[in-house]
């Protein structure tokens, strides 16, 4: 990960809500292979390095180019460091035969073949217990540093997305505001964008995941604009339409049934509510105005230390909120060879219901430029 150090966050309290899982899965240790979730759970934002974690405690498996960091990001954490030629299999079979371990859950979801036979051939006559979203499940709570940490980096997004805003012109390219996008997120502080932002104008806003391209926003009526910022390893999901040409009878049709919808999804949104039925809140507002077929993807993501994290808010989807999940909502209506409009916004779920996290103003008269 390339972001700057993780300060102040409990690290030795998340490896114990990790460590309560093992004995409900009747595992006598983990091994966290995925290098984010090791980022989660120590501090630590190298790569190409494990945590094995058992009921008594854990032990990082690094290697010596990474001696220097880990001291300084997680010194408190017990560390076995290679050096060339030594192969990680080596202290790893070493770490897990102290621990007298007999299942050891590996991470299946993120663990690549490959990776896999080198562990099942270092460790022989250990079982290996394939786990699924047991961290991801555990990240998808963020705690409260999470959340200042994704507070500040909305605030970054929306700092960057007023200064492009207010020095937009007609000759800049998609590809030229992305770039001065990331460009105003590094100048604030940040690390850069939490993913390629998406910048569409016209009919290429008909395209969920359009990749900015050297095209002139010339007189195009609509810009789509969907980005966010990467500050102390924590993500911000935005998106706003920009209207830049007049506002025509359909432009204003389609975006009052888009605003609707994500206004309905996000009143519905508190602890207990499936995400499912969020996403049906959006979707049937969607729906009743005739564009049912037009709204395509599911309402929202998880997202923090990641851009896509758990829940997913879609169709039947049985999953129930629980207070500290931060999601996005984001309905959208794509028509193609029109364009598309889509509302993004980023929710804290609370004790009472929810919080809308980030604040740019989405009234369409609002959205004139
Ligand atoms: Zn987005
Ligand atoms: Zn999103």
């Amino acid at each position: 990960m390339h972001t700057e150090k993780l300060i102040e966050h409990d690290f030795e309290r998340r490896r114990g809500r990790l460590r309560r899982q093992l004995k409900q899965h009747g595992l006598d240790a983990m091994l966290i292979t995925n290098v984010v979730n090791v980022t989660y759970l120590t501090g630590f934002t190298g790569d190409s390095s494990y945590l094995v974690l058992d009921r008594d405690g854990e032990c990082l498996l690094s290697d010596s180019r990474y001696d220097v960091q880990i001291a300084d990001e997680c010194p408190d954490l017990d560390v076995v460091s290679r050096r060339a030629p030594t192969p990680m299999s080596h202290i790893l079979n070493k770490a897990v035969r102290a621990r007298k371990v007999n299942a050891l859950g590996v991470e299946t979801d993120t663990l690549t073949v490959a990776t896999y036979d080198d562990i099942s051939v270092a460790l022989t006559g250990v079982e290996l217990v394939s786990t699924s979203d047991l961290v991801a499940n555990l990240r998808q709570i963020k705690d409260r540093s999470e959340v200042q940490a994704i507070r500040a980096s909305i605030r970054l997004a929306e700092k960057a997305f007023a200064v492009i805003r207010a020095s937009l012109r007609p000759d800049q390219t998609e590809r030229e505001i992305a770039f001065a996008l990331e460009h105003q997120i590094r100048l604030l502080g940040g690390d850069g964008c939490s993913f390629e932002p998406i910048v569409a104008a016209g009919h290429r806003a008909a395209l969920p995941h359009a990749h900015p391209q050297d095209r002139v926003i010339g007189d195009d009526d609509l810009l789509l604009i969907d980005w966010g910022a990467l500050r102390q390893g924590y993500m911000s999901d935005l998106t706003r339409v920009l209207v830049t040409g007049r506002i025509s009878p359909k432009l204003e049709r389609i975006y009052g049934v888009v605003l609707n919808a994500q206004r309905r999804a996000i009143e519905s949104i508190r602890p207990g509510i499936s995400t499912g039925e969020v996403d049906f809140a959006a979707r049937a507002v969607i729906q009743d105005a005739g564009f049912g077929p037009k709204f395509g993807h599911g309402l929202g993501h998880g997202f923090g230390l990641e851009i896509h994290e758990n829940p997913r808010m879609a169709p039947n989807q049985p999953q129930v909120l629980k207070v500290g999940m931060v999601i996005t909502v984001e309905p959208g209506i794509y028509i193609p060879k029109w364009g598309g409009v889509r509302i993004e916004d980023d929710v804290l779920v609370t004790k009472d219901g929810h919080e809308v996290l980030s604040n740019v103003a989405k009234e369409l008269d609002e959205c004139l430029v």
